[in-house]
């Protein structure tokens, strides 16, 4: 349609199990390009983003935390997962004429810029996307913390948070047939009924700092500009 999309500038997470598409593991190198062709749509209207990409495709810290390694160790090995998926993600948006940096949590001069906030800003004013890897920096922490705080601090408008299913439900849709989808919900709704959209350090900076979440689905083509103009499915934390 002819809408206008609603922000001007928003974050866009985008969990690493979306990359692996119908694969048990990696990068599905389809999924990759349909997810870029996605993003390159909405930065061709003008909308300023960012992207955060997490490492649950290839490494999670607490699938190894517990079984001999320490915990830090093993988050530090998830976080070099999510700088591998910010390069693939940056290389298929370059290919369709995409600007893009990375910026890494955990300085890597030979690989991608560091996390510089003022410098991330003058990239995306001047049209380029920034793909900020590694999250938070720290372990004990996940990707969707990583994701509110840069959100944040960016100055976004919105939290996007592309997944594999259309949105909050109250129980897990693959699982519970008479599930139903939530159309709005607090933030306090989130933490108190526990329904781990996102983890609840990530819901409760959010809320600190008023900045809406939006859940939907990244697996169907077009959807994240549908959703930006405020149309398709899609569940609202505000
Ligand atoms: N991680 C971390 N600190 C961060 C971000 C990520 O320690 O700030 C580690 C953590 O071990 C996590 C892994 O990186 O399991 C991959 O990130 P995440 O599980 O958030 O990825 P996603 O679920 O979005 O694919």
């Amino acid at each position: 349609t002819d809408a206008k999309p609603r922000y001007n500038r928003v974050l866009l997470k985008v969990s690493g199990e979306v990359l692996m598409g119908d694969q048990p593991f990696g990068i599905d190198t389809g999924t990759l390009e349909r997810t870029a062709e996605d993003i390159a749509e909405v930065v061709r209207t003008g909308v300023q983003l960012c992207l955060v990409i997490g490492g649950g495709n290839i490494f999670r810290g607490v699938s190894l935390a517990g079984r001999g390694m320490e915990r830090a160790s093993a988050d530090y090995m998830g976080m070099l997962a999510t700088v591998m998926n910010a390069l693939a993600l940056q290389a298929a948006l370059e290919k369709i004429g995409v600007y893009t940096r990375v910026q890494s949590a955990i300085p890597m001069e030979a690989v991608c810029e560091p996390y510089i906030r003022r410098r991330a800003i003058r990239h995306l004013e001047k049209g380029r996307v920034v793909i900020f890897a590694a999250g938070v920096g720290a372990p004990f922490f996940t990707t969707d913390s990583g994701a509110a705080l840069r959100a944040a601090e960016m100055g976004c408008e919105a939290l996007f948070k592309g997944t594999s299913v259309d949105g909050v439900y109250t129980a897990d849709p693959k699982k519970d047939p008479d599930a139903q989808r939530y159309d709005t919900l607090s933030y306090t709704d989130v933490l108190a009924k526990d329904l781990r959209v996102m983890d609840a350090s990530a819901v409760s900076l959010m809320r600190d700092n008023q900045i809406p979440i939006v859940v939907f689905s990244i697996r169907e083509r077009g959807n994240f500009l549908k959703v930006l103009k405020g149309e398709g499915v899609y569940t609202t934390i505000a």
